[in-house]
């Protein structure tokens, strides 16, 4: 069976469609796109090509959901639909799965992984929702002072390709459970889950209007969206250029926006460190997905003392990676598209000068066709070289020796991005100092979350991006405080 067939006998809604006002509509654009699998790069399926009239119809839709039946779901009716909604994902875990790896390209493991964390975060989310309030605050005499915890209103969600259902889990969920109407606008290339949980919503009897999706391009339905007056509030991921461009276009309607934009994580390992328990979080976290994860931890900072045992035990376990189509389940898979393969190899070439400790052969036509780029180790690198400072967001990692804790601070903190840092040591004071010094939303010690953890605030800063989502952050994020004082006395 072709990517097509199999696809064809997975989907259980028609992608040819826009979901707006809980109904599948052809778009109004008429045009569409191809969706490839990038194993092997064969068309899949067709996609609705939005365009203004169609983020303008999803926008009035959202906004009368508002002003109807959701405006006045109380946060317990809320609750109860999201969990309805969870139980739905949960029992269409591996359908998802599969769907997610001929989409994306990623193997059928790391794609049942993220179809059971969008279960979990509506079941987070549905639980959290009636915990999170306003308080009373002591003022004047005679005054009794509240606050409320409201809305935006309508929210916009642009989300990458590169985890679709983890990244509606955290924001449209998280918008969602604080009782604001959604417009998702997928990726290009990925839109397939997106797409399958408006039809979740629909089964779970979400009302209408309350999350309409209207799958484009960026620079047409993006833009159009980003810009829209009617958007009250924007989530964004992706790119720092495009994020860059999205907090531009939202402050012309003086919106609040999230941005989620990467970064070049680095995990630091001191020579007191349980070596043998860091090399699994140190493959998984710069390999998951292909390298194509924001909080991939792609820079793997090591003291000299153990320098060569961690590079040595690092060599052992890349030789022994598997890749290859992704629904077949290898430790690797494409990279999403042919244009990201390029990037990445382009990236490549420029640490020609540098130590590559290993690389795997990718010599079998089956690799041709689809968007493979080979595993890259790199010993011995610069903390200044140009692959130990860009997103690179491919299969690539970079070891870089350091001496003391001072000079890994310096070095863990040297890039423009701050998103995740993981520290290895048993010195618990050593750990306290580096939590504190490191620049990122996120600090592990002793362990590495890449993905996972809804229960956990994520976001960055410096280029990072800034907000953040996951946990009851994310409520505050999606929600804004009114103050109503009363003077009674
Ligand atoms: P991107 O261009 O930033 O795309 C992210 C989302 O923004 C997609 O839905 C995209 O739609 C949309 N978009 C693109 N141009 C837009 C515009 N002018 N206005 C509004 N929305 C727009 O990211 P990408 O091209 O997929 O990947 C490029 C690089 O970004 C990667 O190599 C990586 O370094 C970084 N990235 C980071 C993350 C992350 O999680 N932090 C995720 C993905 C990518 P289309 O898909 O239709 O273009
Ligand atoms: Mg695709």
């Amino acid at each position: 069976m072709n990517s097509q067939e199999l696809l064809k006998e997975l989907i259980w809604f028609d992608t040819t469609k826009c979901f707006i006002d809980g109904a599948w509509e052809k778009p109004v654009s008429k045009k569409y796109f191809e969706l490839f699998d990038p194993s092997n790069n064969s068309p899949i399926c067709k996609i609705p090509r939005s365009n203004k009239s169609d983020v303008n119809l999803a926008v009035q839709s959202a906004q009368n959901s508002l002003s109807s039946n959701w405006g006045s779901f109380s946060s317990l009716e809320r609750g109860r639909i999201l969990n309805k909604i969870g139980l739905l994902v949960q029992d269409k875990i591996d359908r998802l799965a599969k769907i997610e790896s001929l989409d994306v390209g990623k193997p059928l493991t790391q794609s049942k992984a993220d179809a059971s964390a969008l279960a979990r975060y509506l079941e987070f989310y549905s639980g959290a929702v009636d915990k999170i309030h306003g308080e009373t605050i002591p003022y004047q005499n005679g005054y009794t002072v509240y606050t409320l915890r409201e809305p935006h209103g309508v929210t916009g969600h642009i989300i990458p390709w590169n985890y679709p259902m983890q990244i509606i889990g955290r924001s449209v969920v998280g918008a969602l459970a604080m009782g604001n109407a959604v417009v998702l606008k997928p990726s290009e290339d990925a839109c397939i889950t997106a797409l399958a949980f408006g039809e979740i919503c629909r089964e779970a009897g979400l009302p209408n209007g309350v999350i309409n999706i209207v799958p484009g391009y960026g620079n047409e339905a993006g833009e159009y969206l980003s810009n829209h007056p009617g958007i009250n509030h924007i989530s964004f991921t992706g790119s720092v250029e495009v994020g860059s461009k999205i907090q531009q276009n939202a402050s012309k309607n003086i919106v609040p926006v999230t941005l989620e934009l990467g970064g070049k994580s680095p995990q630091i390992l001191f020579e007191d460190a349980d070596i043998k328990k860091a090399i699994p979080f140190l493959l998984k976290a710069g390999l998951q997905n292909a390298g194509q994860t924001c909080s991939a931890s792609s820079r793997i900072l090591v003291q000299d003392s153990i320098y060569s045992k961690v590079e040595n035990l690092l060599v052992k376990e890349y030789k022994n990676l598997s890749i290859g189509p992704a629904i077949q389940d290898y430790d690797l898979g494409p990279l999403i598209s042919k244009k990201q393969a390029e990037r990445v190899k382009k990236y490549l070439s420029l640490g020609e000068d540098l130590n590559q400790l290993v690389t795997l052969s990718l010599e079998n036509n089956e690799f041709e066709k689809g968007n493979f780029v080979s595993p890259s180790l790199f010993g011995n690198v610069q903390p200044d070289h140009v692959l130990a400072q860009e997103e690179i967001f491919g299969p690539v990692q970079v070891l870089i020796p350091f001496k003391d804790e001072e000079e890994a601070i310096r070095i863990a903190n040297g890039t423009k991005f701050g998103l995740v840092a993981g520290i290895w040591t048993k010195d618990g004071s050593r750990q306290m100092r580096m939590a504190k010094q490191l620049k990122a939303g996120q600090v592990f010690v002793n362990n590495y979350g890449a993905g996972g953890g809804v229960e956990l605030p994520f976001g960055g800063v410096g280029h990072s991006g800034f907000g953040r989502e996951k946990g009851f952050e994310a409520l505050k994020g999606f929600s804004v405080i009114k103050t109503v004082a009363v003077n009674h006395g």
